[in-house]
């Protein structure tokens, strides 16, 4: 292997100690900044991913606010909920966890959540901040991936920048974040013909598709960046030799346990690329770290300047 490992724990880390001494300000302040996390239901995958972001805000010391209405819940009753955390003033930032049961509208839920406290970045009055270049609550896992580039030392001005995936929860904040930090930005689809050669002219890839592997060495530059954000599980005994050819341990670990999570880029771009995100161990880490970002930028914009207020109208 000859790229560099982007590792995404590291990146965490440092993001949270830099959130430390804002948390602390914010705290002599009297203010805890505080997530109210919704998982509507008991779907395995949601319950992990919300125990994640709990346990974030417990090692972080903000408040969390655990909810877990039934499945059978209406859109109007999750309306009736969301209204009320945009009223709780402790609450800082919504996190409603998708999917939602098909019975709920997800999209009315989304909007219904107040901008100022939408720390996942979903509403449109942030996407349209984002696409004006103004100040927003961004996307997590995009905002995450810039941090990589950012902390990590590689340059984004003048980049050719490939994004693969256009969901509006990745592909399209990335790529709008890619172009705000002055990339050329390219956006590839389902539909794109010669999706290898584009990404091929890529300085940068970001892989953002829900297939396993689907992004080989073929594809890539030497010496690109690539950044899988892919999450996909495999189980497939084949397809994990071919995943894990070099990689013995977790050849070893998907034998024991007949089950593997993998990303859009196959391991073996590792040695082709200038640098790359592992899968796990890269982007993941670095969404629910924005997440984190987001609650305490959410408390400091929404409840910060009331208390320097008051504490300027004391004086
Ligand atoms: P999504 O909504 O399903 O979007 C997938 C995108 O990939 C679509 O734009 C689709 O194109 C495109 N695509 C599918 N097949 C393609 C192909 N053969 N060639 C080119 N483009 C193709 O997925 P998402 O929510 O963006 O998530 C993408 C991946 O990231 C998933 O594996 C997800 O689990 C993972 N994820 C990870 C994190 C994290 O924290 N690391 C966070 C979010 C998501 P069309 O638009 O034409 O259909």
């Amino acid at each position: 292997m000859s790229a560099r490992i982007l590792n995404g724990n590291t990146i965490r880390d440092q993001i949270y100690a830099d959130l430390d001494g804002e948390i602390r300000s914010l705290a002599s302040a009297g203010i805890k900044p505080g997530l109210a996390a919704v998982l509507v239901g008991d779907n395995p995958a949601s319950k992990v991913y919300v125990k994640s972001k709990i346990a974030a805000c417990e090692k972080l010391g903000l408040a969390s606010f655990h909810i877990t209405p039934p499945a059978t819940m209406t859109t109007a009753e999750l309306l009736a909920l969301i209204k009320e955390l945009n009223e709780r003033d402790e609450v800082d930032g919504i996190l409603v966890q998708l999917p939602l049961p098909s019975q709920i509208d997800s999209k009315k839920v989304l909007e219904a959540i107040d901008p100022a406290k939408d720390v996942d970045g979903f509403h449109p009055v942030n996407v349209g901040h984002l696409v004006a270049g103004r100040p927003a609550l961004v996307a997590c896992t995009p905002a995450g991936v810039m941090e990589i580039f950012k902390r990590s030392g590689i340059p984004v001005e003048g980049a050719n920048a490939v994004v693969v995936g256009r969901s509006d929860i990745v592909g399209k904040p990335m790529a709008l974040l890619l172009l705000h930090a002055n990339a050329t930005v390219t956006i590839c689809h389902s539909k794109t013909r010669d999706l290898k050669d584009t990404i091929r002219r890529a300085d940068i890839v970001v892989a953002a598709i829900g297939r396993a592997g689907m992004v080989t060495r073929e594809h890539v530059r030497p010496g690109a960046t690539v950044i899988d954000v892919g999450i996909n599980r495999i189980t497939d005994a084949k397809q994990a030799e071919d995943f894990f050819a070099c990689l013995p341990e977790r050849l070893a670990e998907f034998r024991a346990k007949g089950t593997a999570l993998v990303g859009d880029v196959h391991p073996d771009v590792a040695n082709i690329a200038g640098a790359f995100t592992p899968v796990p161990g890269g982007v993941g880490p670095l969404t629910i770290a924005m997440l984190m970002s987001n609650t305490v930028k959410a408390a400091r914009l929404r409840r910060g300047s009331r208390v320097s207020a008051t504490a300027t109208s004391r004086n």
